[in-house]
């Protein structure tokens, strides 16, 4: 009898011990992402900013619309064409 109540106190202590090591492992990662802070530098590597040709408006290069050797913010303003302000 104090045989399998040895191994069920064991099998218990696993399981405990695992599931906090777990949630220790899970609750680490987001926390210590949150605490970085984002940089410029970050910025740049990430993706690199265009300027409408129209509005001067700086986005990603990904969002831009790249028109007649120009970006442009929307479509509606590449049919505007550059705006010299
Ligand atoms: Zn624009």
């Amino acid at each position: 009898m104090g045989k399998y109540l040895f191994w069920g106190v064991v099998a218990l202590g696993l399981l405990v011990g695992t599931r906090i090591l777990a949630r220790k492992a899970a609750g680490q990662g987001p926390k210590r992402s949150a605490f970085k802070f984002k940089t410029a530098q970050d910025d740049q590597k990430a993706e690199s900013m265009v300027r409408c040709a129209h509005c001067g408006v700086h986005l990603p290069r990904s969002e831009a619309t790249l028109i007649g050797g120009n970006t442009w913010c929307s479509d509606d303003h590449a049919k505007l064409g550059v705006k010299n302000s």
